[in-house]
């Protein structure tokens, strides 16, 4: 097959958009840099693009730790997705955030091409637990505390009981909580109800996954075959 086809069927860009990576001596095939558009590929024969393999799996699952000014979604017209923070040669067809994280929220967000996992990892009767840090406006109390663990009326519906840490030191004005629901702005409605209000929020952690200390806003890696496994 020719290399531009080949490149487009995998998703790096259109046909013109592949001719200018060839063009642009960041194609490799069989270690060779190939500036021909036209070359023939072989069955086979390891094609690489920005040092990448370029014929990966076509599964993937990635944990990423989402910046602030991005939207939890696959695209939009106006503004930068989650989707767009993937690398072309990491980007797979079908590939969707879990769940959704505000805008302006922080943290771990799982990625994946199995619809199934999804499905699972989402569904209300899994109770998967969702645990963030939250930066309040003002002293949790213990009133406040207390009725965050009882469970809140949000009108729409009552939140199961909550666990709430207040981080020592801060004036109780950072805490962590964990929910089992995914309810649209839950924590920070529920911080409303009890007359607060967060001012900064952060996934830390989803189910068994933990967002890993060294992973920078932004940035996201494959998930660990025991993290897989974990998830199933
Ligand atoms: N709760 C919120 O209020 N926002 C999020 O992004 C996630 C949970």
């Amino acid at each position: 097959m020719r290399l531009d086809k080949y490149l487009s069927h995998l998703q790096f860009g259109s046909r013109k958009e592949v001719k200018a990576l060839i063009r642009d001596k960041r194609v490799r095939v069989a270690g060779d840099l190939i500036t021909d558009p036209g070359y023939n590929v072989l069955p086979g024969i390891a094609v690489e693009v920005n040092d990448a393999q370029a014929d990966g799996p076509l599964e993937v699952d990635y944990l990423m730790n989402k910046p602030a000014g991005v939207i939890t979604a696959t695209e939009d017209p106006t503004q930068s997705t989650v989707l767009d923070l993937i690398r072309p040669h990491d980007y797979r067809p079908g590939l969707y955030p879990v769940g959704r994280l505000d805008k302006d929220t922080t943290g771990l967000l799982l990625l994946t091409t199995d619809g199934n996992l999804g499905h699972a990892l989402l569904s209300p009767n899994r109770h998967i637990a969702k645990t963030y840090a939250a930066t309040l406006a003002k002293t949790l109390t213990a009133d406040m505390k207390q009725r965050l663990e009882t469970g809140i009326d949000l009108k729409d519906f009552t939140t199961a009981p909550a666990q709430v840490v207040v981080l020592p030191d801060t004036d109780g004005k950072r805490i962590q909580i964990t929910i089992t629901e995914g309810k649209f702005h839950q924590v920070k409605r529920m911080l409303l109800a009890v007359d607060n209000e967060v001012t900064a929020l952060t996934r830390i952690a989803m189910g068994p996954l933990s967002l890993p200390a060294d992973l920078a806003a932004g940035e996201y890696r494959a998930l660990t075959d025991d993290e897989r496994t974990d998830l199933d």
